[in-house]
């Protein structure tokens, strides 16, 4: 693909896509970008990042560098992004001068920090547990004085648990601390160099749940099958599609993904976590502005795979479809478990022999524990015996044990 200017079968020419961020997300899209005649330019300050063998350039700086990203605009039709991190200010001169960033920096600008992200959800009325910013230590020594949402409080006066998290910079969970009680809310704000951070209330939820939503250029709102999430130590570890979840439910979960998108004017992709409470309550957990973890069955259980839906929507094509052509999908985040270089080839092909599983393997050139290293999506074709609940937790435990055994 490297340098080839080709016609494309769906497009009149050919277009490229520039990518802030050369991580797994950008590499998953690949198979769309060659299939709808898109080639890509990564901007990444990593050779080793997965998506580098699969763009046709490569701008290597750092994802903040707005002077590559003018460099990326001069080589692209438009910019998309991959995560989060982005320095907004620093784009913004670009977009004055007709960059185009699709997500815009305006639809992105309320949500890159968590706790301005919360108060933009309560601004359009969605659901969410309460939260508030903790700005600064006034008096710790004397009283335990914090300032909370603009008032000082106690420490100790605060309920607890609570949940802590870093406004920035946080994924996977890093970022995310549960909280038991005011010292330890004190030694993890430490660590955190007292920054503000943002503190929510602790959410005993029954489940996750997450969706996947795109809008495209015209407004078309497209909103994929409701998932349940499990995660462990704030990391995803699978999912579960569909989520076994009323209609009424799954009808209010799209109705607040298309107010969000709609409100935003959003153009592309968003992946948006959900709490399923133990009294059938749904809260908007988080709002990643991009592909996310728990779309990634799209590649191989739906009609128009999350990737090709973010390509579809910032090039200005009509949206796909996002119906399953199964019944059902279980995908397995395979995480790293040591540190090594090892590529895990014949894991992967035990994995890969399981019946309708799809192994999608990142090309990472390290392991470290908790990485995402790539993931197993195994598809439940209807005619199983058993149980969707029995047929998903043996699917699980299958590839778990070839994985983690
Ligand atoms: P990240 O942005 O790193 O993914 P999240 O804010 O999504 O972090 O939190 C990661 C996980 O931590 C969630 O999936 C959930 O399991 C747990 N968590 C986050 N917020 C809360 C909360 N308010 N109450 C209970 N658990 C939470």
């Amino acid at each position: 693909m490297h340098n080839k200017i080709f016609q494309s079968p769906i497009l009149n020419q050919s277009k490229r896509v520039g990518i802030i961020g050369g991580g797994q997300l950008a590499w998953m899209m690949a198979v769309a970008a060659e299939s709808l005649g898109i080639e890509l330019v990564i901007q990444t300050p990593y050779a080793s990042d997965p998506a580098v063998a699969i763009a046709s350039e490569n701008i290597f700086a750092s994802i903040d560098d707005a002077a590559a990203t003018a460099k990326l605009a001069a080589r692209c039709d438009v910019i998309t992004f991959e995560n989060e991190f982005i320095n907004l200010n620093a784009l913004m001169p670009l977009a004055r001068q007709g960059v185009c960033f699709h997500p815009s920096l305006t639809a992105l600008a309320p949500l890159l920090d968590k706790y301005q992200q919360r108060c933009y959800l309560k601004e359009i009325g969605l659901p969410q547990a309460g939260f508030m910013s903790l700005e600064g230590k006034l008096d710790k020594e004397e009283l335990g004085l914090v300032e909370v949402s603009g008032q000082s409080i106690k420490l100790n006066d605060l309920e607890f648990p609570l949940v802590l998290k870093a406004r920035r910079q946080g994924y996977d969970g890093k970022g995310t601390f549960i909280i038991k009680d005011s010292s330890s809310l004190d030694a993890t704000w430490q660590q955190l160099k007292y920054e503000p951070v943002m503190l929510e209330e602790f959410v005993g939820f029954e489940r996750e749940l997450a969706v996947i939503a795109a809008r495209s250029v015209t407004g078309k709102v497209v909103v994929y099958p409701v998932v349940e999430t499990q995660q462990e130590e704030q990391v995803c570890r699978r999912v579960i599609v569909p989520a076994e979840i009323s209609s009424t439910l799954a009808t209010e979960i799209n109705a607040i993904a298309s107010t969000l998108l709609n409100s935003l004017q959003v153009v592309g992709v968003f992946g948006i976590e959900l709490f399923l409470t133990t009294t059938g309550k749904v809260l908007v957990n988080e709002v990643s502005p991009r592909t996310h973890n728990s779309g990634h069955y799209t590649l191989d259980a739906c009609e128009t795979s999350q990737f090709e839906q973010q390509l579809r929507a910032v090039i200005g094509l009509p949206l796909g479809s996002p119906k399953m052509h199964c019944t059902g999908a279980v995908m397995v985040n395979l995480l790293g478990y040591e540190h090594s270089q090892y590529e895990y080839l014949e894991k992967r092909q035990k994995l890969a022999s399981l019946p309708n599983s799809f192994v999608h393997w990142y090309g990472k050139k390290e392991s470290r524990p908790g990485r995402k290293l790539g993931h197993v999506t195994v598809l439940e074709k209807g005619d199983d015996k058993l149980s969707n609940r029995n047929w998903q937790q043996e699917v699980i435990e299958k590839v778990e044990s070839l994985w983690y055994g």
